[in-house]
């Protein structure tokens, strides 16, 4: 009989004031939930989601009922968020360990939703387990990102599965057959966000007891910034261990040619031969490249859901800064349209509008003022530029403009005499110079 013993430190790290992780270390199960929700909201997801998951998993009953149970906490989380306007939006990630026996043979079920993550530390190697369902690692998988970019992204938090934010939920799972030696570790992204697998390796290649290593590992992700709730679970193989039988210890190499290990279920031929039954929730990968698939099945399942208490601030922050541009924009837009005058013509008559010639968006001119003065009156030459419409910095500088084309043209045609000849038009005869003005009367 394989034993298997636990080491699990939480902290609520170095900026939040609030721990909204959750874990559960009980017989034959652990899980680590990392809850997302404004004020208690994520709290409550977190700890609503282990408590589910606790009260409801059939210890030792394997793959498809611990499937069931995290349904059920999904549903648990989604009925409380509808039931509480308080809480409407809360979600939570759930990554679980649940030790089964099948035909003699132990098994470990690694399920999988969100970006918490479980880890298989064996012969002094880190690999990880789990795919994280985030945007920025389905990206990586997608060949868009590579792992570094990925690791200081500023999207990294944004996951696309959820419990609580639809009524139903896909569960990753994973069969692993224990070996003695092995430690899995179980975490929240509070640890793999701050710390290294390389890192990580270390303690656990340093530190032989599980709790003493749960215990560092926090530490760790604290003195390299903390930025977020820390959980972690140490989970031990312990020496005197074994697979099951023979034929079950080989399992783990046997089949698809690598270890079973970090393999999706439906990848592992051993546990449908051994009778235990393979959960997959999503349709099979294919044994040849199951990242890719897997990249793919993350890709079209549920809607991004963002978690609110990690963006709170910066969309307000963001929000404000728009509406602050998008006001300026208006006030500049306005005050550009109204805050000039021009002169222009109506018919013959100079006309002072307000606002710019032709208009500016939805903004049209206006008549500020109809002078009495006509372009018989002013000098030929500046009619084009009437007629286009002469822009002034004023009302005032408009009517200096004007009233500077009259004095220029009475300048150019002084003192008409106006003589009335029997038979003609009326025309004005200035020296040397006759202009009929009969178009104007
Ligand atoms: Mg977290």
């Amino acid at each position: 009989m394989t034993s298997l013993r636990a080491g699990a430190a939480s902290d609520v790290g170095r900026v939040r004031t609030v721990n909204q992780d959750c874990f559960v270390v009980d017989d034959g199960l652990w899980a680590v939930a990392d809850g997302m929700g404004g004020h208690a909201a994520g709290d409550v997801a977190a700890r609503v989601a282990v408590e589910t998951l606790q009260g409801s998993y059939e210890r030792g009953a394997g793959g498809d009922a611990l499937v069931d149970a995290i349904r059920r906490a999904n549903q648990a989380v989604w009925q409380r968020a509808r039931a509480d306007s308080a809480l409407r939006g809360m979600g939570t990630t759930l990554t679980a360990v649940a030790a089964a026996e099948s035909d003699g043979a132990e098994r470990l079920v690694v399920a999988n939703v969100g970006d918490s993550r479980a880890y298989l530390f064996e012969s002094g190697e880190l690999s990880q387990l789990t795919a994280d369902h985030s945007l920025v690692e389905e990206m990586v998988r997608a060949g868009e990102l590579s792992p570094h970019e990925a690791a200081g992204h500023p999207q990294r938090h944004i996951v696309t599965r959820a419990l609580g934010i639809e009524p139903d939920i896909e569960v990753d799972t994973w069969i692993i057959t224990p070996h003695a030696g092995d430690r899995f570790v179980v975490c929240s992204d509070g640890l793999s966000n701050e710390v290294a697998d390389r890192d990580m390796a270390r303690v656990l290649r340093e530190e032989p007891d599980a709790q003493a290593a749960a215990d560092r590992l926090v530490e760790m992700a604290k003195a390299h910034g903390g930025t977020d709730n820390i959980t972690v679970i140490v989970l031990d193989v312990d020496a005197d261990a074994g697979g099951g039988s023979g034929e079950a210890a080989s399992d783990r190499t046997g089949g698809a040619g690598g270890t079973v290990a970090g393999t999706p279920d439906a990848d592992a031929p051993d546990a449908t031969s051994t009778g235990l039954p393979v959960i997959s929730t999503r349709p099979a990968p294919s044994d040849e490249a199951p990242a890719s698939a897997l990249a793919r099945a993350s890709r079209t399942s549920v809607s991004t859901y963002r978690r609110p208490r990690r963006v709170t601030f910066r969309v307000a922050l963001f929000v404000l800064a728009l509406l602050l541009v998008l006001g300026g924009a208006a006030y500049f837009v306005v005050w550009y349209a109204r805050a000039s005058y021009y002169v222009g013509l109506q018919g013959n008559q100079l006309v002072i509008f307000q606002g710019r010639p032709g208009g500016v968006l939805w903004f049209k001119p206006t008549v500020a003022e109809r002078t009495d003065v006509t372009t018989a009156e002013v000098p030929h030459r500046a009619l084009g530029q009437l007629d286009q419409g002469m822009t002034e910095p004023s009302r005032s500088a408009a009517h200096d403009y004007v009233r500077n084309l009259v004095d220029e043209y009475q300048a150019e045609n002084p003192a008409p005499t106006t003589t009335t000849l029997p038979g003609a038009a009326t025309s004005t005869t200035t020296a040397g110079a006759t202009t009929t003005t009969g178009a104007h009367p």
